[in-house]
């Protein structure tokens, strides 16, 4: 028991001293896609914390003229004359062209921004070490805020906030050097004022580190939904497309031509146009079955069902499995006659195939009953009219197959087929 306890110390040590932070790095492609993603909103974001801070920059001149006073032309030099035009114009050109801005390689767009920062130090240092004020030494504190501002505010890529936050670490030091062999009534708060803008650089890196963390995970993530959305909308148009397909025959079924339907009858309703109808039937199939076995009979079905679709082309209208044995085609536009044309065209089609059906009372071969029923959609009232088109193709269907079947019978003239 005893002998454990330095074991386990040991192996959280070495648990400890293998973490590393979670990377920023992303795969290539990602990387690209994030960069070009980030990029329009990043130029908005340089340009409205730009002029913010080139704002809070002027305002410096009050503490310049309270703390540098000797150094107070130089300073309102560079912040008035020098720096902030530059920096306007670049701000102007981040509004005018934001887009143009947006699309430049990444190192130059990243770089000159943190020229800014690094720009705004080494004039901050410039000044110290110029001043002969007994405040200079604690105008060092002044670098706090353009850590702020780099790390925080314009929040740098992480790899140039560590070279800005460098930069200002280096400033400061060569200003207390600078400064050491000068009368300073307050070089007691050297070393402790360097250190706070040391703190305050690692603070802020750690924030810096983990916004930019955080925004390339939001991006992953957002990647990773829309492919799942779009895998989903796929499956789903998949999903949908076979619930509309009858899986024996290939053809639309029922759930397709009832929507197909409704469409129809609403456009044609408008149109002032004719819906026609076809229900038919396949003759004596019980007895087909019975003779050849149900696998052939599903073959029958297949074979029916192709000659149809090839029968009847997508631009005239749908051919559709009714249930069992029944097939249906609409036919929108089409008059009494034209539909009955097409009723005897898909009868002597499927006589024609020639599937021998031995048990058929009618024929020698598979063959087909049709109801035809033409509704004009814009002359009636009711709202299941398209039940009472579907029943009375059901009727004529019922007089084609009590006439002798292999035939298509009008709702409401008989025709021979
Ligand atoms: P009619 O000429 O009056 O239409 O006679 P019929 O024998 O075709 O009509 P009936 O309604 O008596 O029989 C229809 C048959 O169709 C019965 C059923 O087993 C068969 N059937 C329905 N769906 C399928 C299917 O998907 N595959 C097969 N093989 N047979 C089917
Ligand atoms: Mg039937
Ligand atoms: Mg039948």
């Amino acid at each position: 028991m005893l002998n454990q306890a330095p074991l386990e110390l040991d192996i959280d040590l070495r648990r400890w001293m293998r973490w590393r932070p979670p990377s920023l790095r992303m795969d290539a492609v990602d990387e690209a896609r994030f960069v070009e993603a980030c990029g329009p909103a990043r130029v908005q974001h340089f340009v409205a914390s730009g002029l913010l801070a080139l704002l809070v920059y002027n305002l410096f001149l009050l503490v310049d003229a309270r703390m540098i006073p000797d150094v107070y032309p130089q300073a309102l030099t560079m912040r008035l004359f020098i720096f902030s035009p530059v920096a306007l114009f670049l701000l102007l050109i981040g509004v005018r062209f934001n887009a143009l801005l947006a699309r430049l390689p990444r190192p130059l767009l990243e770089g000159t921004l943190m020229m800014t920062g690094v720009i705004t130090a080494l004039n901050m240092g410039w000044l110290l070490m110029h001043s002969h004020s007994p405040y200079a030494g604690m105008y060092t504190a002044g670098l706090v805020p353009i850590t702020i501002y780099g790390n925080l505010v314009q929040r740098f890529r992480f790899r140039y906030a560590l070279v800005f936050s460098l930069v200002v670490m280096a400033t400061c030091l060569a200003c207390v050097w600078a400064r050491s062999d000068r009368v300073n009534p307050y070089d007691v708060f050297d070393v402790p004022l360097a250190l706070l803008v040391a703190i305050i650089a690692v603070y802020t890196l750690a924030m810096n580190y983990r916004f930019e963390l955080e925004e390339r995970r939001r991006f992953v993530w957002q990647l990773r939904a829309q492919a799942l959305h779009q895998e989903l909308s796929a499956s789903q148009a998949r999903l949908d497309e076979l619930s509309r397909h009858d899986p024996l025959t290939g053809v639309p079924n029922r759930r397709h031509v009832d929507a197909y339907l409704t469409q129809q009858w609403a456009h044609l309703r408008e149109a002032h146009g004719d819906l026609a109808l076809l229900l038919m039937d396949v003759d004596h199939f019980k007895a087909y079955n019975d003779r050849y076995g149900h696998p052939a009979g599903d073959q029958c079905l297949k074979h029916v069902a192709q000659v149809l679709q090839r029968s009847v082309p997508a631009s005239q209208g749908c051919v559709a499995r009714w249930g069992g044995e029944e097939f249906i085609v609409v036919l929108p536009g089409a008059q009494l006659h034209s539909a009955m044309k097409m009723a005897q065209g898909l009868c002597a089609a499927v006589r024609e195939l020639g599937l021998r059906h031995e048990g058929s009372a009618t024929c020698g071969s598979v063959t087909i009953s049709l109801g035809v029923a033409v509704v004009r959609p814009a002359l009636t009232s009711s709202v299941d009219s398209i039940d009472s088109l579907i029943a009375q193709a059901d009727a004529a269907l019922y007089r084609a197959k009590a006439g002798g079947r292999n035939r298509a019978e009008a709702a409401l003239s008989p025709v021979s087929g």
